[in-house]
């Protein structure tokens, strides 16, 4: 079996590590020269969009997958009208773009903030009026880590601002007075069976996960299975999807999905029976998922902008290190840590321990 995947970073590189056991070899396609998944399958360099590259990608290719929802409809229709492609490109089209993503969840009854779409300067005015202040303006496609929002609180800060974030289309969001954010990772196979790894509860920093730490006994978790379940059974998807909420006195309130393996499963890795990344690469080929059952208490700690040294990590009890071989730049995830232990004490103890090593560069000015 040989898996092509459009992208080639560290998503890339975690699925071929997880496939690599199983006999599964992998092509990326990449515009990027030396990009982080390279050393663990064939790359093909060029745009996205290079119909050569896509059509040497179908060539090596039993299946194709994908690192990230951003690909352009013509390439997606090239892939998937040689090859099965996962996920349906009817899932990668609805999350990235947020009007739909969030009308799906209305059309199951999966709860959500008050929103507006918003095409101009005087619809955005009626949509205040409408959902309130504070609320969240977002630009519907291409907004990730925070990018492309913008928190409306004072009447003020309405003048101007749909020419400020572009004069693109956007989407209002009432502001949701959480207090934490969770998500979840959940996998459906070629023959529709599902499976569901513990709600990860996700703490962020300038808009950047932080850390991720899988609660078994999270009050929310038959709801978040069920409206996961939901959503992928809509799209008939296959691979593994993440699921992100907001949790508030009143429950869950769905913010977005993934179309694909999630920084907020790495821990997966070693924590859980079997990994996102394998579980999509199962998925992907056909075959039977594996049992998504934590082994014992962990985290997931982003490296993001510098990377401490090795030695003082490696140092720490119950720490796994993933580099990924990425040149550091501020606000840049260029590695990750998972944190084991015994207990959930433990566990506590430990976190602090990474923290204290991270040399983070948030890349705040
Ligand atoms: P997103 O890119 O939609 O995941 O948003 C990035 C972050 O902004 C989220 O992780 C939240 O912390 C915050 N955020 C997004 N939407 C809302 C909302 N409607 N209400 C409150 N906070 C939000």
């Amino acid at each position: 079996m040989h898996i092509g995947i459009v992208g080639a970073g560290q998503l890339g590189q975690m699925m071929a590590q997880a496939g690599a056991p199983l006999n599964i070899e992998f092509t990326f396609l990449d515009p990027a020269k030396a990009p982080c998944a390279a050393p663990y399958g064939r790359l093909l360099t060029a745009d996205w969009d290079d119909a050569d590259a896509l059509h040497a990608l179908i060539e090596r290719a039993d299946a194709i997958t994908f690192e990230f929802e951003n690909v352009s409809p013509r390439a997606l229709e090239q892939l998937s009208s040689h090859r099965p492609a996962f996920p349906p490109s009817n899932a990668l089209e609805t999350s990235r773009d947020r009007l739909l993503e969030k009308s799906l969840f209305a059309s199951l009854d999966i709860p959500l903030p008050p929103i507006a779409r918003i095409d101009s300067q005087n619809d955005l005015e009626e949509a205040v009026a409408r959902v309130g202040l504070p609320a969240v303006l977002k630009t519907r496609t291409l907004g990730y880590d925070g990018k492309g929002q913008k928190v409306l609180r004072h009447e003020q800060d309405i003048a101007g601002t749909f020419e400020e974030l572009g004069g693109v289309p956007l989407i209002l969001e009432g502001f949701v007075d959480f207090d934490h954010e969770v998500s979840v990772i959940a996998v459906r196979g070629r023959d529709g069976e599902t499976r569901f790894w513990d709600i990860s509860e996700n703490e962020h920093r300038s808009g950047i996960l932080h850390c991720a730490i899988p609660r078994q006994q999270h009050p929310c978790r038959q709801d978040a299975f069920r409206y996961a379940g939901q959503v992928m059974d809509a799209l008939d998807y296959v691979g593994v999807m993440a699921f992100e909420f907001f949790v508030t006195a009143n429950g869950l309130i769905a913010n977005e999905i993934a179309p694909r393996v999630h920084n907020s499963g790495h821990w997966s890795i070693e924590g859980a029976q079997t990994s996102q990344f394998e579980n999509h690469v199962r998925a992907v080929a056909g075959l039977p998922l594996g049992t998504t059952d934590l082994l014992t208490p962990c985290a997931m700690l982003n490296i993001i902008g510098a990377m401490p040294p090795a030695e003082t990590l490696l140092a720490l009890p119950g720490v796994r290190l993933h580099d990924y071989n990425k040149a550091p730049r501020p606000g840049r995830k260029i590695g990750h840590v998972t944190v084991l232990a015994d207990s959930d004490e433990e566990l506590q103890q430990r976190i602090t321990q990474v923290e204290n090593a991270l040399i983070n560069d948030l890349g705040i000015s």
